[in-house]
């Protein structure tokens, strides 16, 4: 299993109080520090803004960046995002120990019960394995480290004594509100900034991790992602950065691109080994990124040359799946036409204006009359594919192409004398038909 760690620094103005608030971890809520006030959280969508498959942060998917551009033990230059008083900032980065700095390695994140020990300075920070709502949020989150949140929410652990401003008397403040009444005077005292501070200390503004587990469709569906925004790996050219910093994102030249071509194949490669045939069926779950995604993947020039080696590897179902989409490539059409699944040639025949030469040939002379049904509607075709279809055994197959509105003269000619009455009849209504000369002559 492959694994993607991601530092994050984050936080929030509270909205009552106008008080930057840092965040510690990944919660849904918090309470500001200063007037106690509950944010709610769940408006930025941070699990979301975190496992956002498609666009985050600047240009392209940080995922993509850990797991396309940057070598294994490379880290990328902070990037990130501002809204409604959100700050949020990312990088590429091991979980690291925040008292000495040291990176924990990643067998003992993956192996531990709660927390993990700093080989350095025997210093605990938690480790929290995502079950639950935060892996039905992005199922490739396996674990959040150092976060210094508890339960999300932060309580008074410092209560202090002080004088009533009006007669002096010792009064306590608990911090269960920013005032104070005076039990000798009832005078309500408004704690002195330092006073509350005192009682609720901001915590260090400390970053955390969220390991990303990797498998072979996040790997592909992230390169794919961003060999698509960069117009393939072939061709690398910069990217208009619109992220906080201004900094210019890693542009894939000479060794990186070639990595990211050899990812992706490497990563297609393992996708289509049979134990991960249902990971390979998530791509048409319905999301409009996945068709995409594989379209792209299979229609990349890169790709290409490789698709001979990897098709035999293409489950029946995939190639079904793949049929229905609306978008395929040239190379993609010629192989799914040799489908065993008549279904899948037939979806193919309705695309003969892609098919190869050898590939019309082949779909002609389909067992299948529903498919030559298919290309007997077909428009733009040669002459010789209408006359194949025209001389076709099967009057279904004569009868679409009688019917078909760009059908040539001399074919519809040839089935307004088809010894089939309903052949005959549709080619005789067929408005595209202009009669001849010797038409008109023989009253036909
Ligand atoms: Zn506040
Ligand atoms: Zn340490
Ligand atoms: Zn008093």
């Amino acid at each position: 299993m492959q694994y993607s760690q991601i530092e994050i620094t984050h936080s929030i103005v509270c909205p009552s109080c106008n008080t930057k608030n840092p965040l510690t971890g990944l919660q849904d809520r918090h309470k500001c520090y200063n007037c106690l006030q509950l944010i709610d959280l769940s408006f930025i969508n941070i699990h979301g803004a975190v496992a956002s498959r498609v666009f985050f942060g600047g240009y392209y998917d940080v995922i993509t960046e850990a797991l396309a551009l940057l070598a294994e033990n490379e880290e990328g230059s902070f990037s990130g995002f501002r809204h409604n008083g959100y700050t949020f900032q990312y990088k590429k980065r091991s979980a690291r120990c925040h008292t000495c700095g040291t990176a924990f390695p990643l067998g003992e994140i993956v192996a531990a019960a709660g927390w993990v020990t700093c080989a350095s300075c025997s210093e605990k920070t938690p480790v929290r394995a995502c079950v639950g709502e935060l892996a039905d949020e992005d199922p490739r989150i396996a674990f959040v480290v150092g976060e210094t949140v508890e339960s999300g929410v932060s309580e008074a652990r410092h209560p202090v004594s002080l004088n009533c401003s009006s007669c002096g008397g010792s009064l306590v403040a608990d911090g269960t509100s920013r005032t104070a009444e005076c039990k000798y005077c009832n005078n309500t005292n408004y704690l002195p900034d330092a006073v509350w501070r005192h009682i609720h200390p901001v915590p260090p503004h400390l970053p955390f991790y969220v390991v990303y587990q990797n498998d072979p469709l996040s790997r592909m569906e992230a390169l794919v992602q961003f060999t698509q925004d960069l117009g393939g790996p072939g061709q690398p050219r910069a990217v208009d950065y619109f992220g906080l910093h201004g900094e210019m994102k890693i542009i894939p030249t000479g060794d990186r691109a070639l990595k990211v071509q050899s990812d992706l194949q490497a990563a297609m490669g393992e996708l289509l080994l049979p134990e991960n045939l249902g990971l390979l069926e998530r791509l048409f779950d319905g999301k409009a990124c996945h068709d995409v995604a594989l379209c792209t993947m299979l229609m990349s020039p890169s790709f290409g040359p490789f698709l001979p080696s990897f098709w035999p590897r293409v489950h029946p179902r995939i190639m079904e799946q793949l049929a229905k989409q609306p978008r395929l490539d040239v190379q993609l059409v010629n192989y799914l036409a040799y489908s065993d699944n008549p279904r899948v040639r037939q979806e193919m025949a309705n695309r003969s204006y892609l098919a190869y030469p050898e590939t019309l040939e082949f779909l002609l002379k389909d067992p299948d009359e529903k498919v030559r049904e298919v290309l007997a509607r077909q428009f733009d075709q040669p002459l010789s594919y209408y006359e194949t279809l025209a001389s076709d055994a099967s009057a279904l197959v004569r009868a679409a192409l009688a019917g078909n509105k760009v059908a040539p003269g001399e074919i519809l000619r040839k089935l307004r004398g088809d010894p089939d009455e309903n052949v005959k009849t549709i080619a005789r209504n067929n408005p595209a038909y202009e009669p001849g000369f010797f038409d008109r002559l023989l009253g036909r």
